[in-house]
């Protein structure tokens, strides 16, 4: 099968990237050349035709950001920091959004020891932010999404588990895959994006989900004293 074929060949992270960056941004850049070459013979500006350049631009400079990210080297500073804070500012942000659709954010600090990492705040919230947005967005009518923290003996541990409509097995093999993404808005790099940084952080994620049933993601950082 042409797929595996495909996947078998093992190009590059970065050929393979480029190859669907290149890709997504031409879909939005034929639309706004489109939609401005109409404008530019008709004379005649339809508010509804800016929206979509508007919409489609905010698209590649949301893919540009994410490329951004994925690119960087070491322009970050860690130290140490409690996941507990973080996780606290994260939740607020989150629950502001997913109260306007029907899903509740539970969260559970059983932490024994202060949940401390050696990282850098702001990659490790847009981590949290990825995934918990990712469990809203499995929930089509309404649900929960439970958040919990815990410390074993070497590491700090954060689930984040949600009851929407799940993953299919086959799926759960090209989760993280640069843009898999089965929403119509999505660009399919948040996981990308998650993974990458916790590599950087010497941590683990790992996904468990059951199609109908909801989706457990797990993610492992190295504890710090
Ligand atoms: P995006 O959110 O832009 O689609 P992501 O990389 O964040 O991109 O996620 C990729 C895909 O993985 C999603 O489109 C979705 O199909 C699947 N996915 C991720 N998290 C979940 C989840 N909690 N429940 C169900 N599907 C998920
Ligand atoms: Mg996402």
């Amino acid at each position: 099968n042409e797929e595996m074929m495909i996947r078998t060949e093992k190009l590059s992270l970065i050929g393979q990237l480029a190859a669907a960056v290149a890709h997504e941004i031409r879909n939005p850049l034929t639309s706004i050349k489109g939609f401005i070459q109409l404008l530019s013979a008709t004379k005649k500006v339809e508010e509804s035709h800016l929206n979509i350049i508007l919409s489609e631009i905010d698209r590649i400079q949301i893919i540009s950001g994410e490329m951004l990210i994925l690119g960087k080297k070491q322009a970050f500073t860690y130290k140490r920091e409690n996941l507990r804070e973080i996780l606290k500012q994260v939740l607020v942000l989150m629950e502001a959004q997913s109260n306007l659709v029907n899903v509740k954010i539970n969260y559970r600090d059983v932490s024994k020891d202060p949940p401390h990492v050696y990282g850098e705040s702001n990659q490790l919230k847009s981590v949290f932010i990825n995934i918990i947005q990712n469990a809203v967005e499995a929930i089509e009518m309404e649900g929960y999404v439970s958040v919990s923290l815990n410390t074993s003996d070497n590491d700090v541990i954060i689930d984040v588990e949600d009851n929407g409509h799940g993953i299919s097995e086959e799926r759960l093999l090209s989760l993280g895959e640069p843009f898999f993404s089965t929403k119509e808005t999505g660009t399919g790099l948040g996981l990308v994006v998650c993974k990458k940084i916790i590599e950087r952080h010497n941590g683990e994620i790992s996904f468990q989900s059951e199609l109908g049933k909801g989706t457990k993601v797990k993610i492992r950082l190295p504890k710090m004293s």
